[in-house]
């Protein structure tokens, strides 16, 4: 399976590199973006990690090579680009398809981060979507670790699995004795 058919569909959904990258270099206002990490649904260690991503505090592999850190600068996860920011969690084949794992089992187009930026923060259903996200790029990371430290990666599926066992965790735990007939008929349709 070829980098252009995973790039293919998700653009068809409007998954844009572009998009993506604009809100990683904080191109956006402060304001905009700072609200999909500091939600307090989210969990925790997960937008710990975005925030990081987000104000350029992860080493990646493309600045260590630069540094004459280590001997190459390919992606751990795919060995095909160099790794950075926008290919680790935007543009590389297996977080591509971890998207599409997650985007099978919610039944919707995976959130852009542009789509989240500009949507109504006090839908269910938005508040969903930034765990998700802020999930998918801790998830991500993780593998990344282990393909580093360990050589071994988990297939997208099993990480698309662990994700949903996350986030239906934490929102079971935010939504707590909550009753909105609606927010359990949408949870209900995502699978959660
Ligand atoms: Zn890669």
């Amino acid at each position: 399976m070829g980098m252009t058919m995973l790039s293919g569909q998700l653009l068809r959904k409007g998954y844009t590199i572009r998009s993506g990258y604009d809100w990683l270099i904080a191109s956006k206002p402060v304001q905009s973006w700072s609200i999909i990490v500091w939600n307090n649904w989210n969990i925790p260690k997960h937008f710990i990690l975005t925030w990081l991503i987000m104000n350029d505090g992860m080493n990646f592999k493309g600045k260590l090579f630069k540094w004459g850190c280590c001997d190459d600068d390919l992606c751990y996860l795919c060995h095909r680009e160099i790794e950075t920011t926008e290919h680790l969690f935007l543009a590389c084949e297996y977080s591509c398809r971890v998207s599409t794992e997650v985007e099978s089992w919610m039944g919707t187009t995976f959130p852009t981060l542009n789509s989240l930026i500009n949507g109504n923060k006090k839908h269910l259903q938005w508040r969903v979507l930034a765990v998700v996200l802020n999930a998918v790029y801790y998830n991500v990371w993780m593998q990344r670790n282990n393909a580093r430290v360990n050589a071994m990666i988990l297939r997208p599926e099993h990480v698309a699995k662990r994700i949903k066992d996350m986030v239906a965790k934490r929102l079971k735990f935010k939504l707590g004795g909550n009753s909105d007939q609606n927010a359990i008929f949408w949870m209900r349709n995502i699978g959660i």
